[in-house]
């Protein structure tokens, strides 16, 4: 996802991956799963939960997360019901994952801000009742500076939320408005200090590479924001999404100099203010990392539920993926059949190779080899070609403790990924 902090990480434009169909009739009969497979895993890799509230007040032209207006704006947003589907959700999804505990919890969207604080204490009460959370279980929960009420955030951290991801997005007035964005900079201000105040752990979105931006206005953004902000930053350089109303209205970016200048700016600025640069997009303080996300790009396991959410689970000889009904309406109505699932799909042994590379390789330190032997139960040599061509392009850099993508392979991201498809890497 590209504007923001959290969900799996998606395919770069242009690359396709292809999927085995699961001839599943039930998406949650664990023995179809665990059945002889391709695959051989010396262990099941940490489990995440993914939770998708699917409603904002208002939908940015940027954006193409499954995000909706709810039709009778958001004071009808229909709670009680969702939190109904959102349990029934996750005990079907349940003998999948019997027994494994949860490292991290991470309830994205949408805004989940508009969640009453009962409700959200609510949801994480039977999130508790059905999955053993690890004791240190990292907990985060998005939030959007225009649905910020200083009483409710405080409610949430006493019902366990212990991470606040705020979309800043940006301080200044004309750009806020310019992203369609429902929050003005003193809101955006007033949720910092909210958030300093009750939670140690938090992240801060922010965009650059805005319309009529220039590299003075971004610098002053970027220190206001340092002046501000917690221990972990996602900052992100603003795309045109298809299916967007920017991708049919495109508004004037800054070229391609003046973007790249940004970025090496912000870079250099990041790493004298203390912050690690450990991913694509997000920088933290020592040991401030979103345990969340470092799953997903670890190419650990992943429960999602409710509408939109994507799921990737491990068993001994496959790995299963699975997508949510996606329309709120269509989810809601299901979920009373007990339905929700729209897609089940095992991810093909020839596949692997790159889907885990795609993931690992956003990681500035990348990966230790013995790493892709236990997420993907596959010899290293199945990605040989691709490592021997990115080594002699200068794109990774290789020992036999570590591979890592170079400074041009970061650079050149989704170039050093393509390698690894199958069939691809041929120069
Ligand atoms: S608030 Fe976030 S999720 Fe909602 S429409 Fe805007 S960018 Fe999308």
């Amino acid at each position: 996802m590209p504007l923001r902090e959290t969900g799996p990480v998606s395919t770069p434009v242009g690359i396709h991956v292809r999927r085995a169909a699961c001839d599943a009739t039930d998406a949650h009969d664990v023995s179809h799963y665990l059945r002889p497979g391709t695959l051989c895993l010396p262990a099941l890799p940490p489990l995440a939960l993914y939770v998708h509230f699917p409603w904002c007040v208002r939908k940015c032209p940027y954006c193409d997360f499954n995000s909706h207006e709810p039709p009778g704006g958001s004071a009808a947003v229909p709670e009680a019901r969702y939190l109904q589907a959102l349990r029934a959700d996750l005990e079907a999804a349940l003998p999948l994952v019997w027994g494994r505990p949860i490292i991290s919890v991470f309830i994205g969207g949408g805004t989940p801000s508009l969640l009453s604080a009962r409700g959200l204490d609510e949801l994480l009460s039977f999130v508790r009742a059905l999955l053993p959370l690890q004791p240190d279980c990292e907990i985060t929960l998005e939030a959007n500076p225009g649905a910020f009420e200083a009483e409710k955030f405080a409610a949430y951290r006493a019902s366990g939320v212990n991470r606040l991801s705020i979309g800043v997005q940006s301080l200044q007035a004309d750009r806020l408005a310019a992203l369609g964005r429902i929050h003005d900079p003193a809101q955006a201000r007033a949720a910092i200090d909210v958030a300093r105040r009750h939670f140690d752990n938090f992240n801060c979105d922010l965009m650059y590479a805005l319309p009529g931006q220039t590299l003075d206005a971004a610098q002053r953004e970027v220190e206001e924001l340092l002046a501000l902000a917690g221990p972990h930053l996602s900052l992100y350089q603003l795309t045109i999404e298809p299916n967007t109303v920017f991708a049919k209205y495109p508004p004037q970016l800054p070229d391609e100099d003046t973007a790249a200048a940004i970025h090496d700016w912000i870079e250099a600025r990041m790493a004298r203010a203390g912050y690690r640069h450990y991913e694509v997009s997000a920088y933290a303080r020592p040991g401030f990392e979103s345990r969340h996300n470092l799953n997903y790009w670890t190419f650990g396991d992943y429960l999602g539920i409710g509408p939109g959410a994507h799921s990737k689970i491990s068993f001994p000889q496959r790995i299963l993926r699975q997508t949510r009904l996606r329309q709120p309406a269509s989810y809601l109505e299901q979920a009373e059949a007990g339905r929700f699932v729209a897609e089940s799909v095992e991810v093909a042994r020839v596949d692997l190779g790159f889907e885990f590379m795609l993931n690992a390789l956003r990681l500035a330190d990348g990966f230790a080899p013995q790493l892709f032997c236990d997420r993907t139960g596959l010899p290293l040599s199945q990605i040989r070609v691709g490592l021997e061509q990115a080594e002699a392009r200068g794109l990774i850099e290789r020992s036999p403790y570590r591979i890592a993508p170079t400074e041009l392979g970061r650079r050149f991201l989704s170039d050093l990924q393509a390698l690894f498809l199958p069939g691809g890497g041929t120069g």
